[in-house]
């Protein structure tokens, strides 16, 4: 098991990609409801000219978000690869604590929103790759080369949601993986594995309570599915 914990929501199916507008909307209803607080940051995939400079490619990649995130801002090609991140601060009154067990003392995890148009595929010892083959045999598993580009996504794999040989569109859950939790080994075989293009991440880094049963704020959750009007599911990541 790794020393570090994170936490996935991701939509059932997983193919589902929310519009810029419903995106923006989000956004807003997690501030109105005290989820995120504060100016987070937004960290795109950009092209690698830094070489191994990780301060010239931090900078790069990373910038302020705006005060609103709109849909005008989400819309703009650069930010197909997006992470905005937000800081979750222990001494701020006013900010929920997302998981249902908060551990004692500091604690200050991010709080997260992927959206890529290719699926994301993390990495990690509890999550089992899905198998990434179109049926026309081409393999639409893919790495972010992190000599060509910066990537938005750390510990990340990618799968291209269509295929360039045939024009199919990938459909993770025609394969399974199996998703281990890393607190008691229980392994869930699950259709689509941990393939996202848009999720939600709570990333606690080494402050967290190790309970099997830990899991998303059940009024985030249902924040979230009413949202978007569809049901998601939940996936806990040891690395
Ligand atoms: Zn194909």
């Amino acid at each position: 098991m790794g020393v570090e914990y994170a936490r996935y929501l991701v939509a059932k199916g997983n193919a589902f990609s929310p519009s810029a507008v419903a995106v923006a909307k989000l956004v807003e209803r997690l501030r109105k409801d005290k989820w995120i607080a504060g100016g987070g940051q937004a960290v795109t995939t950009v092209e690698n000219t830094f070489g191994n400079d990780l301060r010239a490619k931090l900078a790069a990649s990373t910038a302020p978000l705006p005060a609103s995130v709109s849909a005008e801002w989400l819309e703009d090609p650069d930010r197909e690869e997006l992470r905005m991140v937000w800081r979750v601060e222990p001494s701020a009154p006013l900010s929920r604590y997302p998981l249902t067990r908060r551990p004692d003392g500091a604690v200050s995890p991010t709080f997260e929103l992927h959206r890529a148009h290719d699926y994301v595929y993390p990495i990690c010892e509890t999550i089992e790759a899905i198998p990434t083959t179109c049926v026309c045999g081409e393999d639409l598993g893919f790495h972010w080369d992190e000599e060509e580009v910066v990537p938005a996504f750390g510990a990340s794999s990618g799968i291209f949601a269509e295929c360039e040989a045939c024009s199919r569109t990938f459909d993770p859950t025609k394969g399974s993986a199996v998703l281990t939790n890393p607190f008691d080994g229980t392994k869930t075989p699950t259709r689509g594995g941990a393939a996202y293009r848009f999720a939600l991440k709570v990333d606690c880094g080494k402050r967290f309570v190790a309970d099997p049963g830990l899991a998303f704020a059940p009024e985030l959750v249902s924040l979230v599915e009413d949202e978007f009007g569809r049901e998601f599911f939940e996936v806990g990541a040891a690395y």
